[in-house]
């Protein structure tokens, strides 16, 4: 069972019965589900949470999915990490880092495919598949192996290595595209209406997105059910950061929380920032690119969500800022050998923009702030190989030892 009411069209408002459709056939707008609120309110509980698994399921009463058993890895439910050594070196007052890196398949997408998955088998698929700039492939063959489907994923040809190992080892047929993210994108919306598969962010996309909201609810009650007063979470499609925010308003409207005090930041790559551009610009029209940054994982050149993104700034009071592919690289060091996580290139950008909102004074300094970490910085080692010490090499005797400390001088001050 479950409390989803439908689907409805999030521009003219026209109501749909559960199906894997994504489109508005009136006015080509995105559809969204809805929820029965009022009969949520009466059954959820703080204590019910608590006692649910230490899963992203343990939040399935504002899931849209009515199958007892879920396609689950045992994502979520990530550390929400207390960051005191990067909130003292940026000037932060109380830092938290949602760590997304440690998932299944080493980044968030876990949390969107697991409903995906979930929902895809309900609807009577058997075959998973998605158009990805990485990660979504990696959590879609993952998935699908533990779930017993067939797997189609498509993906750009000039991806990391790590990200074509981390989908391959599942063994889902892997389709590598000579083109952008947004010519695989479009690739697979041809396919999905004539393939008979379920394309996790194509015509699956409304229950898919539905996943992301587990981020929002995660940190409410890792900060003891409070919403942060700041939150940086990186843009590709804007679908993470819009119901991130759905998320925190969620719990208002089911009664667990009493207010969202939340400013909304979002974070691009400048080689790929449609909507820090349109942002900046003080306008809600996005201007399409062709995306090119080391942060591919967000490499969308024309987001689905980047309207919605915007509006979610505007009503949050919040903004949103793109840094350079130099900038992204010494977000991931800095994250890294301040507080010991390695995050892949959109946790750079992540950041690489808290860094630049607040120095601009965009960002407060006073009160809590949550950055979202999303991916795994062993899939992108391609970014930061260059750019990290070597190791020392030596025999294996204390004289070599010695010997090769000697021999750099960066190191003279170290005595053993
Ligand atoms: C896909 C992805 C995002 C952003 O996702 P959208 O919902 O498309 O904005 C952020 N971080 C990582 C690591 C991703 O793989
Ligand atoms: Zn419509």
């Amino acid at each position: 069972m479950s409390y989803v009411k439908g689907l409805r069209c999030r521009e003219c408002g026209k109501d749909y019965p559960e199906q894997p459709v994504h489109v508005c056939e009136f006015c080509f707008g995105p559809l969204e589900v809805t929820y029965d609120y009022e009969a949520i309110r009466r059954d959820i509980s703080r204590e019910k949470i608590a006692q649910g698994p230490p899963t992203m399921w343990r939040y399935r009463d504002l899931l849209p999915v009515s199958s007892e058993k879920v396609v689950d890895l045992g994502t979520g439910f990530t550390p929400l990490v207390r960051a005191d050594n990067l909130a003292r070196i940026l000037g932060l007052e109380e830092l938290y880092l949602k760590n997304d890196c440690v998932n299944p398949s080493y980044s968030f997408k876990d949390r969107v495919v697991s409903v995906a998955a979930t929902k895809a088998l309900e609807f009577g698929f058997e075959t998973l598949a998605c158009a990805s700039t990485g990660n979504l492939a990696c959590a879609v063959a993952a998935h699908a192996a533990k779930a017993g489907m067939e797997a189609y994923v498509f993906v750009p040809s000039d991806l990391e290595q790590g990200k074509i190992v981390g989908a391959a080892i599942y063994q889902p047929t892997l389709v590598a595209v000579d083109g952008t993210y947004d010519e695989v994108n479009r690739l697979c919306s041809e396919l999905a209406d004539r393939s008979g598969w379920a394309f996790v962010n194509i015509n699956v996309r409304p229950y898919y997105a539905e996943g992301s909201k587990t981020l929002g609810y995660e940190v409410v009650e890792q900060l003891g059910w409070r919403t942060p007063d700041q939150a940086v979470v990186p843009i590709a499609s804007g679908s993470l950061f819009t119901k991130i925010w759905k998320g925190y308003n969620e719990l208002v409207k089911v009664g667990l929380l009493d207010k969202v005090t939340t400013r909304m930041f979002g974070a691009q790559a400048e080689g790929s920032s449609p909507v820090a551009t349109a942002y900046a610009a003080g306008t809600f029209t996005l201007r399409p690119v062709k995306a090119k940054t080391i942060a591919k994982s967000l490499a969308i050149g024309n987001p689905a969500d980047g309207y919605y993104a915007l509006k979610v700034m505007e009503a949050s009071n919040g903004g949103a800022t793109a840094v350079t592919d130099e900038e992204v690289v010494e977000g991931i060091i800095l994250l890294a050998r301040s507080e010991g996580i390695f995050a892949e290139t959109a946790g750079g950008v992540t950041v690489a923009a808290l860094k630049k909102l607040v120095a601009s004074g965009a960002l407060r300094r006073e009160g809590t702030t949550v950055a979202y970490i999303t991916g795994n910085g062993l899939k992108t080692q391609e970014a930061v190989i260059d750019h990290i010490a070597q190791p020392l090499h030596i025999k294996p005797t204390l004289r070599s030892f010695e010997e090769e400390l000697a021999r750099r001088p960066e190191l003279a001050g170290v005595a053993i």
